[in-house]
Formats: structure tokens, sequence, C-alpha cells
């Protein structure tokens, strides 16, 4: 069917004739030196060409960016509060949708995972879950499923992330640079006591361990191990539903360094407390510390 035909029809307009003007527009400026040549105003220098064109990119993006919240803003004013909050941070979780699927790289998605990623992404449920919980029997539903501590769901998804992690540390250095659950002396390091010397209750107390979940060596700097601790948190949980998500997120890589920094530092040992929603937003850019 013709433009001309769906007009007369009343069917909604298609994409292309609703952005005709702005790409037009985008056109007409970002061609200007051009224009300016062909029509004998200006002689055609191809730096001042490009010049045109880097100066006009940015500001073509930025109006962009402005019709597309706008219209994201419209849309989304009428709906619940809870599918708003979901839908709006979809801006700073979707980087799944622009990688290139790939067999070697393993981003590729299974037909079922791309339509529930998307379904999520929109606030929808899937139509097809289990009616009731393997791990307590009670109804099933998404909010359940990302906060039932029973039925093993709430550790894979971190064993997910970390096992992703893991392969991904091994690929760009080499097997044998990484290795799970490395220990964490929470506690100073404990005197060397002697084989006669009976043992003292008190300082055995004293040494603590904890264990991350990687270990990576030369991530930062050859010859140097870092600690990763992974933390996949649910941001629409009740106790969170009033926060900024990234809040959340923040606070809680605050949380792991302050238990854990010093402790790995003591240890001649970089830490990185990798934390992320369960919807694939961030806590921040890494940094070693
Ligand atoms: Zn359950």
């Amino acid at each position: 069917m013709s433009p001309r035909e769906a007009c007369r029809l009343g069917t909604p307009r298609p994409y292309y004739s609703t952005s005709a003007q702005s790409n037009f527009d985008a056109s007409i400026l970002i061609c200007s030196h051009l224009l300016a040549a062909l029509r004998g105003r200006d002689p055609f220098r191809t730096v001042d060409h490009l010049a045109v064109m880097n100066a006009v990119k940015p500001e073509l993006k930025f109006r962009s960016r402005e019709r597309y919240d706008l219209a994201l803003d419209t849309i989304v004013t009428n709906l619940p509060c809870d599918d708003r909050r979901t839908i709006l941070r979809g801006k700073d979780s979707g980087q799944w949708l622009s990688a290139v699927p790939s067999t070697f790289n393993g981003t590729e998605l299974s037909k079922q995972e791309f339509q529930d990623a998307l379904l999520l992404r929109y606030a929808k449920s899937p139509g097809d879950l289990q009616s009731h919980c393997d791990g307590c029997g009670a109804t099933f539903n998404v909010r359940h499923g990302l906060a039932c501590k029973h039925g093993g769901l709430v550790i894979s998804r971190h064993n997910e992330i970390r096992d992703e992690l893991s392969d991904l540390a091994s690929k760009a250095f080499s097997p044998s640079s990484v290795r799970d659950e490395p220990k964490i002396h929470l506690s100073r390091p404990v005197e060397k006591q002697t084989a006669l010397a009976q043992p003292n209750p008190s300082v055995a107390k004293t040494q603590k361990e904890d264990c991350g979940d990687l270990l990576i060596r030369g991530l930062w700097s050859r010859g140097t191990d870092c600690i990763i601790d992974v933390r996949v948190t649910d941001t629409d949980a009740k106790s969170y539903r009033s926060k900024d998500p990234a809040k959340v997120l923040e606070a809680q890589e605050r949380e792991k360094k302050k238990k854990y920094l010093q402790a790995c530092l003591g240890q001649r040992r970089n830490f990185i407390p990798f934390v992320v929603s369960t919807d694939g937003l961030s806590a921040g850019k890494r940094k070693p510390c």
C-alpha cells in the first residue's frame, strides 16, 4: 500500500512519513556547505564540509534526543507508577539491544530470551509463566521470581553474572589467570604461633574469612591480582521502590567497598564491586580500588 492510499484509508502514518520533515531539515543542515558550493556562493573545500558536518552532528543528536524524550514522556505519563519507573529505566539498561548477535562472543539470544527481555523492558509479564513457585509453592509471577529466596532463582542470577565475567576474563587473559572464590581475610593477620604455644582462643576469633567471586590476575596491571565481588539487585523490590535505582546500586557498591576494600589492599590485591540491577543497570564505571 502506498503512503497516499494509506492516508486515504485513514490508517496511521508510517514512520518514514512522520520523520520526513526532520530528516529533510537535518540533511539541509549537514550539507549546507555543499549546497552553497553547488549554488556558486562559496568555493567547495573538503575541510569546510567536514567542519560543518562535525559541528552539526552533535546538534542534530541533541535535537533527536529531545524529541524522543518528549514523545516517551507523553506515552508514559498515564501509566501506573511502577510501569513508568521500569520503562524510563530502559534508557540506561538497553545496551543488550544494540549488541551484535554472535555465537563466537556469546551475544546471541534465543527466541524466548529475546521476547522475555523485551516484555520485561516494557513492564509486561511473559504470558506462559508457571502457575506456582517451585521453591515455596506461592503463586508465581515476575515479581515473585525476582524476590523468592527458596527456589534458587536469586542465587542463579548471581552465578550467571559471575560465570559470564569469568568466561570473558579467561578469553581476554588466559584461563589460568582466573579463579573462583578467592579468600578475603577480614581481620588483621594473626601473629605467628610456635608449635609449642597453646592456641589462643581470642586470637583465633579474629581470623575471619570471606570469599570474593572471582580473582583475575593482571586485570589492571601485570603481576597484580584483582578480586571481583558480584551483587545483583532487584531495584523494584519493595524496600527500594521509593529510591532512585542508580542511587541504590551506588549505595550497595559503597557497602561492599567498606566491607572488603581495606582487607583486599592488605593482601596486595585490588578490589572491584560489580553491582548491577536485575535489568542490567550498572552501578558506575569500573575503576581499580
Ligand atoms: Zn517462591
